[in-house]
């Protein structure tokens, strides 16, 4: 069975692991720190905070733009359910806008319809790993003092008119989930662009401590903490980080990698009548995942398609969930998302993985074109 998806994880990040246990240091600690130094070099933003998720990242995220109870969190409902939840962890309303068929991303133009005059905030999804239109969304936010914060969970190496993505986010969070690029297990960051947004974040994800237990712990005399704020334990521990380090260093070969592997899919597919993953004209896309649109009068339904898929030995998913369609948010007054619900509906994933080779991947093109009637058996 070809997988859709696989991490790439070797000795090294065990060897990296080991040693944090070994050095009797597993909780937050020195390697988190450096962790959160790397991670700021590669992402060239001011600011890197490590947390237990990208989920908990986002809800700090919200917390740190003064998000409330009644406030309403424009998002794309087409996203990994979190986007929308997080919204309801402080209170606030998930409003769903309509995503751009080609990018799946919000665009200035779909979140303007949203706007109320409780808009408090934008949750701007770089979904798959396409990095979305920021300037036009921060330029309509800015005008009536919205915060932008970037979802960029599957985003780590794609890049925005030639910096990575979310270099210069006010506020952005990033997942290390296994299935995204770079993995920890569990675990995200938060990165932001003030120091007070940065010491308030190192706060809030401790219990709302004035000092961190590690720094307490490396101090020469004893410190007695404050709480200074109801926090919550959203750390990331010292053995996630040590991987974490690991495989911060093997992003470019990860995306180079994902590129070359997604360009061979693309030229391959380049007669089929499908919308695909594809770079937007200011930026590049990491391939986190390799996306394709069927049209309306495939020959094939998605669903038939995954399970034709799945007989001739391959795994491949459902396309991006649509948060409006499920339980969770159906009691909510129906939104009109026609390209969300036709993306959700008719597009699939592909297996795409660091260590995915030409031989598997033919298999899975070939399958598919016939599946599609492009070629005869
Ligand atoms: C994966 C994902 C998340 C959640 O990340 P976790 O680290 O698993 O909490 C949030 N948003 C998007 C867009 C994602 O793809």
């Amino acid at each position: 069975m070809i997988p859709v998806m696989k991490p790439w994880l070797g000795p090294e990040e065990a060897e990296a692991a080991a040693e944090a246990v070994a050095s009797g240091w597993v909780a937050q600690g020195p390697r988190v720190a450096e962790f959160e130094r790397a991670f700021a070099r590669v992402i060239d933003c001011h600011e890197a905070i490590a947390v237990s998720s990208c989920t908990t990242a986002l809800h700090l995220a919200l917390v740190l733009a003064g998000v409330r109870a009644g406030d309403e969190v424009i998002v794309p409902s087409l996203s990994f359910i979190a986007t929308a939840n997080a919204a309801r962890y402080v209170g606030a309303t998930p409003v769903f806008a309509d995503v751009d068929l080609r990018t799946q991303n919000l665009t200035a133009a779909s979140i303007e319809g949203s706007l109320s005059p409780a808009t408090r905030a934008v949750i701007l999804v770089h979904q798959a790993g396409v990095p979305a239109d920021v300037d036009a969304v921060r330029e309509l936010a800015s005008a009536r003092e919205i915060a932008v914060i970037e979802d960029a969970a599957c985003a780590i190496g794609s890049t925005y008119h030639g910096r990575m993505v979310a270099a210069d986010a006010t506020l952005a969070t990033f997942s290390f989930h296994p299935r995204k690029l770079v993995t920890t297990g569990e675990g995200g960051m938060l990165t932001c662009s003030t120091a007070e947004h940065a010491q308030r974040a190192r706060r809030l994800r401790e219990h709302g401590m004035s000092m961190s237990a590690a720094d307490r712990h490396l101090s020469d005399a004893p410190v007695i903490e404050r709480y200074l704020e109801t926090g919550y334990n959203y750390r990331m521990t010292d053995i996630q980080a040590a991987v974490g380090l690991v495989q911060l260093g093997r992003l470019d070969e990860l995306v180079a990698r994902r590129r070359s592997l997604a360009a061979r899919y693309t030229e391959a597919m380049s007669d089929l009548e499908v919308v695909v993953a594809s770079d937007p004209p200011y930026g590049t896309t990491n391939f986190q995942s390799y996306w394709m649109l069927l049209p309306p009068d495939a020959p094939i339904g998605r669903d038939e398609l995954l399970a034709a898929l799945h007989c001739d030995g391959i795994s491949a998913r459902r396309g991006i969930m649509a948060a409006h369609l499920e339980p969770a948010y159906t009691a909510e007054p129906a939104p009109r998302l026609p390209v969300t619900e036709r993306l959700t509906k008719d597009s699939l994933i592909l297996p795409l993985y660091h260590d995915l080779t030409h031989r598997d991947q033919d298999r899975v093109i070939a399958s598919i074109r016939r599946h599609l009637g492009a070629d005869r058996d």
